[in-house]
């Protein structure tokens, strides 16, 4: 077997010196464009189809297709990684040099996810160098996952639009070569509630909208304590609710007459955002029964729904056919907390898990997290790993029953 070492270092190398700080997340930072067209034409020269595909001015994203020989007939399969990266405030090593020490490459991106970008680079250029597949291979090279996944949204869009049907598809966020089948959604929302302005001395005519969303948040962190640790999953723990922003109130000497709270719940498999609006408001209500003088209204602004794809399912079990054999063990099928693109993907009919390299050569080594760190870095030998096995995936997966 080819070592294919050297040219993932470089590979990785050349991705993490081009900035690709997510703009945002930091105003004026440099955004996918300049990666999107590295990796154009990496592979344009590797053989595929490519188009960029703009999501909004500079938040570019590549998909790349070699198209099956027999694509009516075999499942197609989608490859995915977002190319943007979080910023690099809290850095305490040089972002953009990609130092490399031994196995590790240095740099913000190293691991999230320019890793398993290389990754799918890698197996793409071997793949088309010994010709297509029965089923369409397709790579989404995706931009802006740190924020809003508008490039996984796009990506699903233009699949439909250029007529390509893949039956699965592999996000490779590091995962440490293990699969990732499961991880919670979450929703965003903001209660207001609803005083009555007047002069701090009028006791009689005021209603303090803090006050009253003190008793929310009462209700609210008891529902955290008492009912949502009762909903757990095997892999994920326990459903969540927080407070995350509030404000309210003029001045020191007026009632407020508004207060506003925002507040993010994580939800399990099974859950679901209209359910979650359905908890809040019933929440609101019983408040409301409790007092006449509380009003107050609950807008849910975002969504993103869990993802549960069965231990069974056919990618599942490609993924670990292809694995076991250069792991020398089947890898570990394991669950996700933080939200990830393949919920899109699952979302439009491609099921879709989870399986990249990590930042330790040996997925059981004890490995703490590098993503989004002080100082990031990802290894070589795990890159190198996980493209054998997309490869070997890809080929077995595309192919007619
Ligand atoms: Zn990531």
């Amino acid at each position: 077997m080819e070592n294919r070492h050297p040219a993932i270092a470089t590979l990785l190398q050349d991705l993490v010196r081009i900035d690709s700080v997510n703009p945002s997340l930091v105003p004026g930072a440099a955004g996918e464009a300049a990666i999107a067209a590295h990796i154009a034409d990496y592979l344009r020269a590797a053989g595929f189809t490519v188009y960029v595909d703009e999501a909004a001015p500079g938040r570019a994203s590549v998909m790349a297709v070699l198209p099956g020989t027999r694509r009516d007939e075999a499942p197609g399969l989608v490859l995915c990684g977002h190319t943007d990266t979080v910023g690099i405030a809290n850095m305490t090593d040089l972002p953009f040099d990609g130092r490399i020490e031994g196995d590790r490459l240095y740099g913000r991106g190293a691991l999230d996810m320019k890793s398993g970008v290389a990754a799918i680079l890698d197996a793409a250029r071997t793949i088309a160098a010994t010709g297509p597949l029965d089923g369409d291979l397709i790579l989404g090279l995706v931009a802006d996952e740190e924020y809003a996944s508008i490039g996984v949204e796009q990506l699903v869009v233009k699949l439909r639009e250029r007529g390509l049907h893949p039956a699965a598809g592999i996000v490779t966020e590091p995962t440490n070569l293990a699969v990732v089948h499961a991880h919670k959604g979450f929703t965003w929302g903001r209660i207001e509630t609803v005083g009555r302005g007047a002069h701090g001395s009028a006791y009689d005519a005021g209603i303090d909208a803090i006050a009253l969303m003190g008793r929310v948040i009462a209700r609210l962190e008891a529902f955290d304590r008492t009912e949502l640790p009762r909903r757990t999953h095997p892999l994920l723990g326990r459903a969540s609710v927080h407070c995350s922003l509030i404000s309210g109130g003029v001045e020191l000497s007026t009632y407020p007459d508004r207060c506003t709270l925002e507040i993010e719940r994580r939800m399990l498999p099974g859950e679901t955002p209209a359910a979650v609006r359905g908890e809040i408001e019933g929440m609101l209500a019983a408040l409301r029964a409790e007092s006449l003088d509380f009003t107050a209204t609950y807008t849910q602004f975002f969504e993103r729904s869990p993802l549960k794809v069965p231990e069974d399912a056919l990618i599942v079990r490609a993924i670990d056919a292809a694995a076991t054999p250069v792991l020398g063990t089947p890898p570990m099928h394991t669950g996700m907390s933080g939200w990830t693109d393949a919920q899109v993907l699952d979302g439009a009919g491609i099921q879709s898990v989870l399986f990249g390299p990590g930042a330790e050569p040996d997925p059981a080594a004890e490995s703490l997290s590098q993503a989004h760190a002080a100082v990031e870095y990802a290894s070589i030998r795990s890159i190198a790993t996980c493209s054998r096995i997309l490869t070997s995936v890809a080929r077995s997966f595309c192919r007619v029953p």
